[in-house]
């Protein structure tokens, strides 16, 4: 037998987790470089390279096992991905696209250049910038580090003078550099998945997004929204997907505004936390699609399966073992889809896995998931 073609991925997360059960599934193999063994993509495959993705001689070792390679975060700096393009890899994101994309600023930019609408933004270099800041984007504002965001850890309000210096210092702290955006008084938050390939693109329904404490909570297929506005922010997606010239899959956070607006939040070059919903909504997975895009293959339909459906994170909830601690009472639900990420150790408010729940009406099937949820215990 030949041997499979193998997809390198930097990380070893859930991401990487479901990216890989979607390529064994296909018959591929994934090799994982993750800083230590055991990562929930680690566990599910014999080639886990173990170590920081700035050492040369495991980047050197991942490109040798690997046909192409991706990523689960884009936070690595696309140096590295510049390195392995360099051995001569296909690497999607390409290192072009994740330096467009891991620096908001730039990816703010670069999305602005392209006539993709988003909320006012502009550099925050100095304290003294406070008043030029205010003039141009009114108060209250958000406060944003350049890189590393995510979930939240990186934003902060600023409704005076006093909250902006403390909040500059504590994100500088962080990271240095930062950029300020106008508050968006939104009605609803929206997620786009899409796909694009050399050939051909594939869009995902437009998904609201339910944030707790800055972290995507639950997820709602199809967004409640008329056909226009969610054709827009279909179109939107794609745009943004062809401004950053990606080819995978990425998602598209928007701000759906009470004046009947979309604006772009920010884009992820990667399967997103809002389209897990796919596993079991759609005909084709996020996962699978982007497997399917980094390899050149047809990309499967994105259209949903059942008229609805709904996916809410598991957070830990306790700190100890990553284990379901009640298997018996978290499966008691016959249309319960479980997915458990087999992290280690759980901590609360870590993502430990999700549930999802399809059917023909949203609003039952939310009901179902909220109750199940608490009775999960992680
Ligand atoms: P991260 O990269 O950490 O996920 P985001 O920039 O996506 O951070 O922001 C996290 C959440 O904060 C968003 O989902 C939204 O609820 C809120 N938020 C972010 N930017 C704005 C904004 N300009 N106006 C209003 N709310 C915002």
């Amino acid at each position: 037998m030949n041997k499979p073609k193998c997809i390198g991925i930097l990380g070893g997360g859930q991401l990487a987790r479901m990216s890989a059960m979607a390529a064994k599934r296909m018959g591929f193999d994934v090799a994982i470089l993750e800083k230590e063994a055991g990562s929930p993509a680690g566990q599910l495959t014999s080639i886990e390279i173990t170590g920081p993705a700035t050492d040369k001689k495991l980047l050197r070792k991942l490109a040798s096992h690997s046909d192409v390679i991706t990523l689960e975060n884009e936070f690595i700096d696309y140096h590295i991905l510049e390195y392995l393009e360099s051995l001569g890899k296909k690497v999607f994101p390409s290192s072009v696209t994740i330096s467009l994309i891991q620096d908001k600023l730039i990816q703010k930019e670069t999305l602005s250049k392209h006539n993709i609408p988003l909320p006012k933004f502009t550099g925050a270099e100095h304290k003294a910038d406070y008043e030029k800041i205010v003039k141009l984007l009114g108060l209250p504002f958000v406060l944003k580090s350049r890189k590393m965001g995510y979930d939240g850890y990186g934003n902060a309000l600023v409704k005076n003078k006093n909250q902006f210096i403390a909040a500059f210092d504590k994100l500088t702290r962080r990271h240095s550099k930062l950029l300020a955006e106008e508050f968006v008084f939104f009605t609803k938050e929206l997620a786009v998945m899409a796909a694009r390939t050399k050939k051909e693109t594939c869009v995902y329904p437009v998904v609201e997004t339910i944030q707790k404490n800055h972290i995507c909570h639950t997820v709602i297929a199809p967004a409640e929204l008329n056909q226009n506005i969610l054709a827009k922010a279909r179109r939107i997606a794609l745009d943004c997907v062809k401004a950053v010239k990606g080819f995978g899959l990425f998602g598209v956070e928007m701000f759906y505004t009470k004046d009947g607006r979309i604006l772009v939040n920010e884009m992820a070059p990667r399967p997103h936390n809002s389209g897990h919903y796919t596993i079991e909504g759609c005909v084709t997975s996020q996962f699978e699609n982007h497997v399917r895009a980094v390899l050149g293959l047809p990309l499967g339909s994105a259209e949903m399966v059942n008229p609805a459906a709904v996916m809410i994170n598991l957070l830990g909830k306790t700190n100890g073992s990553g284990e379901v601690k009640n298997y018996n009472n978290a499966l008691r639900d016959k249309d319960i889809h479980l997915h458990v990420y087999g992290k280690r150790s759980s901590r609360i408010g870590r993502k430990m896995g999700h549930i999802t729940v399809t059917g023909s009406d949203a609003k039952v099937i939310l009901k179902k998931a909220k109750t199940a949820e608490k009775k999960i215990v992680i």
